[in-house]
């Protein structure tokens, strides 16, 4: 037996744990930085495993450093645990139904990738011991993905500058390499505070903040002509003053999220939102306070890593998903629509060029997949990710595992539905295997490293990571 195959036998051994630990963080879903019972299972596994622990990174209570091994290369992978707000599902059920109403759920599968991630830590520790092969592993427990970007703050904070590399993963609805980019984003929040007033009797004594937010909403509107093309504003009231109509309404809330292909691009729009918001204030006699609340980099996928990562994703990702994991996956592809379930045909020709007209409609039609798409590298990007900012510090490879229903979008019921499934369990495994089998090829192949980061040095050029997060701003 190779020692991939040992790593994967070793992850196999251990499922329980794994899986277990999984559906503990589905039974505890805490969004952005509040994370203090998704973080306990992490804790206490890494350290009966033997790594040397480390909490608090950067300002966030929640956040850790798994260290095993000494020496270089530095090799660190990425686990986060963050569920969505909102997003209260019952487990297992093909419709929406909250278990616990306006509670959190896990819709980007974060229990999983969490999981999965602390599998492929330990599933290539397990090889070091007995190989005694030398280099260092790191598990970096990292806050707030969805919102808030707890990655950000600590690659500002510096703390990935010990490390040569860093690999990931993320659920799908289907398996691939990760060879797109990601959205930079600029998260604020712009806050008017007014006068109140009688709203029939006195209004001349009354200043709106809510006029001031439908103003700049309005602004913003007329900005969305005049920037890129890959721009992206959007916003959520926070605040919209009170539920009594005859009130001048003093105080509005909006949070908006800018976003472009790059981190600079993002910037010059938030600066003339920036300008927007004042002119609103001006307008209506209100005042304004712009709260950064975070922002994280576009990513930078680094093609000689994730070649090898795919090559592993294919022998080590398999789901060997069965008659019953099907059956189960059916109630999710029955519970979306026509035209989605139609466009899944059409993906499924795009994902797999090569095999027959046949095979692809039995493709488009399985509710869950187990097959790996092909390996494509291009500039268009996903949404917004602060593993981004990890990729402009060290080469950074990831992919995707598809352990969710086909068809299915991230932060839908359907995921957080199927987060303690067979599948999903599945999907984890294949993803600690698919990391560990990366890690060690970058542990025991000197110049792999060197063209990895070769090609890091080259994408990056002159240009120096600069964070977009001021530094007075602080996780929260
Ligand atoms: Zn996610």
């Amino acid at each position: 037996m190779n020692a991939k195959q040992k790593i994967a036998e070793m992850i196999d051994a251990k499922q329980v744990q794994f899986t277990a630990t999984a559906d503990q963080i589905w039974g505890t879903p805490e969004t952005r930085f509040a994370t203090a019972e998704s973080v306990k299972p992490f804790l206490e596994i890494l350290d009966k495993e033997g790594f040397t622990v480390e909490t608090g990174l950067a300002n966030m209570e929640h956040s850790f450093v798994a260290t095993y091994g000494s020496g270089s290369p530095v090799i660190g992978i990425l686990a986060e645990y963050d569920a969505l707000g909102n997003l209260s599902q019952v487990a297992d059920l093909g419709e929406r139904k909250a278990e616990n109403e306006g509670g959190n759920g896990h819709g980007c599968g974060h229990n999983l990738l969490g999981t999965g991630a602390l599998a492929g830590a330990i599933g290539i520790k397990d090889l070091m011991e007995q190989e005694k092969l030398t280099g260092t592993i790191k598990l970096f427990g990292c806050p707030a993905e969805e919102s808030g970007y707890g990655k950000a703050f600590m690659v500002r904070d510096g703390v990935f500058d010990c490390l040569d590399v860093a690999l990931t993963w993320h659920p799908l609805d289907t398996s691939m390499a990760w060879g797109l980019s990601s959205l930079a984003v600029y998260q604020v929040y712009y806050n008017f505070k007014g006068i109140s007033a009688h709203a029939a009797s006195s209004p001349e004594q009354g200043r709106s903040a809510l006029d001031a937010a439908e103003l700049m909403n309005i602004g913003v509107q007329f900005l969305r002509e005049h920037i890129i093309d890959e721009g992206r504003v959007h916003y959520a009231f926070m605040d919209a003053g009170g539920e009594s109509a005859n009130v001048v309404q003093p105080t509005a809330s909006l949070y908006y999220f800018i976003r472009a292909p790059k981190l600079d691009q993002a910037e010059s729009i938030y600066k003339r939102v920036n300008k927007i918001a004042e002119g609103a204030a001006w307008m209506t006699e209100t005042e304004l306070e712009i709260v950064f609340d975070s922002a994280c980099a576009n990513y930078l996928p680094n093609q000689a890593m994730t070649t090898v990562m795919y090559e592993n994703l294919k022998e080590f990702g398999k789901l060997n998903l069965t008659k019953e994991d099907q059956e189960y996956s059916q109630r999710y592809y029955d519970s979306l629509d026509d035209a989605t379930k139609v466009s899944l045909i059409t993906r499924a020709r795009q994902m797999n060029p090569t095999v027959s007209e046949e095979e692809i409609q039995r493709l488009g039609t399985l509710p869950v997949l187990d097959n790996v798409g092909p390996l494509v590298f291009s500039s268009a990007t996903l949404g917004s990710t602060d593993v981004g900012d990890v990729s402009w510090v060290c080469p950074t490879a990831q992919v995707f595992v598809g352990c969710e229903p086909q068809g299915t979008p991230p932060h839908s019921w359907q995921w957080v539905a199927n987060g303690k499934s067979s599948v999903a369990h599945k999907g984890l495994l294949a993803a600690g295997k698919t990391i560990a089998t990366t890690a060690y090829d970058l542990l025991t192949n000197p110049e792999l490293m060197a063209k990895v980061k070769a090609e890091h040095q080259a994408t990056i050029g002159d240009k120096k990571y600069q964070s977009a997060i001021p530094a007075d701003v602080m996780p929260k």
